[in-house]
């Protein structure tokens, strides 16, 4: 797959790559990759790279917050 990686290495001296993994897409015909990292000072970060091209144009990541305070997503038609 030649998605342009953002550029994970650029500011990421110490950015550590604690998972990665690939998730069925919303039409179930190609993936997302979900990629969780994690710093020296205990940050976390995710960051999620849609791969299917047809869901890439239809779809959007919506991000809500549970009334617990835990933030959550999920992908939103556009
Ligand atoms: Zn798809």
């Amino acid at each position: 797959m030649k998605e342009q990686f953002y550029n994970l290495e650029v500011d990421s001296m110490s950015w550590e790559v604690m998972s990665d993994r690939e998730y069925p897409c919303p039409c179930k015909k190609g993936t997302y990759r979900e990629i969780s990292e994690n710093d020296d000072w205990n940050n976390w970060r995710e960051e999620v790279i849609m791969n299917c091209p047809s869901c890439k144009e239809k779809y959007v990541q919506h991000f809500f917050t549970k009334p617990d305070g835990e933030e959550r997503w999920y992908w939103k038609e556009k």
